[in-house]
């Protein structure tokens, strides 16, 4: 698989995991009428499971596949930022 599909597949797994830290926040927050403790475990959880983003670096610079210049977007490049490899082959 390409760096490209599986940085991909990493979007899709934070997003589905973003979706549920909201819902499990607002979830505890209706039944304990707080959540602050259930916001930093989220906060923390999503931090942690998006450890692997940092390992989607382009084979031949290093550049990371998530990174356009200086900015850091949720979705990943198809062609490298920096060198201009091509990422999903
Ligand atoms: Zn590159």
């Amino acid at each position: 698989m390409s760096l490209f599909e599986q940085a991909k597949r990493h979007s899709w797994r934070m997003l589905f995991a973003t979706i549920f830290a909201i819902l499990f926040v607002v979830g505890v927050d209706q039944i304990y009428g707080h959540s602050t403790i259930a916001f930093a475990i989220a906060i923390v959880a999503l931090i942690w499971l998006n450890m692997p983003m940092m390992r989607f670096n382009c084979p031949r610079c290093g550049q990371n596949a998530f990174l356009r210049r200086f900015v850091l977007l949720p979705w990943p490049n198809r062609t490298c930022s920096k060198c201009k490899l091509e990422l999903d082959r």
